[in-house]
């Protein structure tokens, strides 16, 4: 996905704009001939396009692609995986909680830790070492 598809989605339940994207993963793609701006949220920035004191470098944003990283949402506290490039924004019943306990084990160092504690709707509090063992 790229940054700036953070200038379009909102979190699934709670619907807050903007959301955080954290990235642990991303390669340069070449942007496309025209670049526009984001409109009000713009990732490679994070920052609301008002706040910023230029104007935002949003090739940034369409040349970059995250190839794995994090969408948290600061209101309800989820938290979205993006794998492969792709973000998985499922609501809670169609969420697949070993999959996702998986990606929350792999890529842990990199994951604040009230996300690794108390994200929802999964989190590694109690299934902390061991996540075979149910
Ligand atoms: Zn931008
Ligand atoms: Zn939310």
């Amino acid at each position: 996905m790229k940054y700036r598809l953070m200038d379009l989605l909102a979190c699934p339940i709670c619907k807050t704009f903007p959301l955080r994207l954290m990235v642990f993963e991303e390669r340069g793609i070449k942007p496309p001939e025209r670049v526009e701006r984001c409109e009000l949220y713009c990732s490679y920035h994070d920052s609301m396009v008002e706040r910023l004191p230029h104007e935002p470098r949003c090739v940034e944003c369409y040349g970059r692609e995250v190839v794995n990283g994090l969408i948290t949402c600061p209101k309800c506290g989820r938290w979205y995986p993006v794998e492969e490039e792709i973000p998985r924004m499922l609501p809670d019943e169609l969420r697949d909680r070993e999959r996702d306990l998986r990606f929350l084990s792999k890529w842990r160092a990199r994951i604040p830790d009230e996300i690794l504690r108390q994200g929802r709707p999964f989190n590694l509090s109690g299934s902390d070492q061991n996540l075979e063992k149910r």
